[in-house]
């Protein structure tokens, strides 16, 4: 089925992963639309649920804490304009090096609706020697060894924490996918499809449909105009083998 195809029978119901101009560094946006216009791109493409998650306060261009009460408003806003979205407030938190494996402490999860994890080249993530690694050719023992140090830490945080989706696994850092999975399969951790990134791909999602996992497509949309993409990454996880009955936020269009 061609991405025109896909479009036309299945349809995406929520998108759990979006960025807004609360992920910025100084002058630079790193997400480029204020979370009224995710809200408003998402009841274009008629969404019911919309999450808003911002990257971590660890990553050079993440939410600050501070601000979590003018997010908190600006949301009650844009439900009040869209009110058929439900939105929620949730934050795309760092894998590093702390007591639960992630930059939001577990208690403040509570200050948040919604808790994604995913591992981004961050200061103190302990994973920092991987960004040449993964960019360079490296030998196979230094590649065994990168993926076991990750692997420990990505396990980490998935079972020390109630995260809701698992972010764009396997990407920028080596990983070993069946460990990962077993994790997600124990924990009812969604795994993210998300055509954006080079991992995971049909390859390594090859190895997640094999456990009992569910998966949700997200399209990590940096500006709205990108809220509710799903057809790339729906046509990876077919290629990959997974059905869309396994895919929490995709269904078949009763028009279609
Ligand atoms: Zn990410
Ligand atoms: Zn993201």
């Amino acid at each position: 089925m061609d991405i025109k195809d896909l479009e036309r029978k299945y349809r995406i119901t929520a998108d759990y992963h979006t960025h807004t101009v609360y992920s910025r560094v100084g002058p630079y946006y790193h997400g480029k639309g204020r979370i009224i216009d995710n809200v408003r791109a998402a009841s274009e493409r008629g969404l019911s649920e919309l999450a808003i998650t911002d990257h971590g306060p660890s990553d050079f261009y993440g939410l600050d804490p501070k601000r979590i009460p003018e997010m908190r408003k600006d949301i009650e806003e844009a439900m009040r304009a869209y009110p058929d979205v439900k939105v929620l407030l949730g934050v795309e938190a760092d894998i590093v090096d702390s007591d639960n494996g992630l930059d939001v402490a577990a208690s403040d999860f509570s200050k948040f609706d919604f808790v994604n994890a995913g591992y981004h080249y961050v200061p103190n993530c302990n994973m920092i020697g991987n960004f040449a690694s993964f960019h360079a050719p490296i030998s196979e023992k230094a590649k065994a060894k990168l993926r076991k140090e990750n692997t420990k830490r990505i396990v980490k945080a998935i079972k020390s924490n109630r995260i809701n989706i698992l972010t764009h696994p396997g990407d920028k850092a080596y990983i070993n996918e069946e460990e990962v999975a077993a994790a997600c399969e124990q924990t009812g951790t969604l795994v993210e499809i998300n055509a954006r990134h080079k991992h995971p791909n049909a390859e390594d999602l090859k190895i997640y449909e094999a456990y009992d996992v569910k998966f949700v497509i997200s399209s990590d949309a940096h500006k709205p105009e990108h809220v509710g993409r799903y057809a790339e990454s729906l046509a990876l996880a077919f290629e990959a083998g997974i059905s869309a009955d396994r895919i929490i936020n995709i269904e078949e269009r009763k028009d279609g």
